[in-house]
């Protein structure tokens, strides 16, 4: 039975952090952090995919920290775009580019684009690795909707106040955080994750 001394969530995204440890922590999983680790060195996102993403980051900060990591990659994928920014959500319109700039830089470019299709959806893959950086577990969730017209909100991070989930007309950042934790692509994969965790633990 393995033995978890620590569970790490894999992330620099304050956004991100602040999701993933409340709804473990409504699972009675207590996480540590990258703030607890300051001298772990960035991890540089080359995969294609969120999935590859995801275990690059959990394996290379489970084996830097030497505890369990869950890491998480995660974006939004516009159907008038082809599914862009996709994998690079955190890069689009530049990599330091504020989080207004980016939503009107998309925004833009949906509205310039051939196919009048608001439709998006985000994706959250997460991979969960061992001390020494074997990839023990991964999934992915998936949250469908549609863009608004403008920006709406403040609760949430990045895209959220933009994104109506599919049967609301708020936006994520006007949906209180706790209903977002509900049916996010983040809830979904860490539903995933506390399928399998208690038995990983052998509980
Ligand atoms: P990465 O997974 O660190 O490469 O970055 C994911 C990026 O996707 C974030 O910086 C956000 O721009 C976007 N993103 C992912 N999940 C969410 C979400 O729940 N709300 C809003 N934006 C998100």
């Amino acid at each position: 039975m393995p033995q978890i001394d620590q569970l790490l969530i894999a992330t620099r995204n304050p956004g991100k952090v602040r999701e993933i440890a409340a709804m473990l922590a409504r699972n009675g999983i207590t996480a540590t952090t990258l703030a607890d680790f300051p001298s772990l060195p960035d991890v540089e996102e080359t995969g294609q995919t969120f999935l590859e993403n995801a275990v690059i980051k959990a394996a290379a900060y489970s084996a830097a920290a030497g505890c369990h990591a869950l890491a998480d990659d995660s974006g939004l994928e516009v159907a008038a775009l082809d599914g862009r920014p996709g994998v690079f959500s955190a890069r689009y319109a530049g990599e330091y580019a504020s989080y207004e700039t980016k939503i009107q830089t998309l925004l833009r470019e949906v509205e310039d684009a051939a196919a009048p299709d608001r439709s998006a959806r985000f994706v959250c893959a997460m991979a969960f690795a061992d001390p020494s950086g074997n990839i023990v577990w991964s999934a992915e969730g998936v949250c469908d909707g549609e863009l608004a017209p403008s920006p709406r909100g403040a609760n949430g991070f990045g895209y959220d106040p933009i994104f109506m989930p599919f049967g609301f007309s708020q936006t994520f950042g006007e949906l209180d955080d706790e209903f977002k934790s509900a049916i996010s692509h983040r809830a979904k994969a860490t539903e995933a994750f506390m399928r399998f965790f208690p038995d990983f633990i052998g509980l």
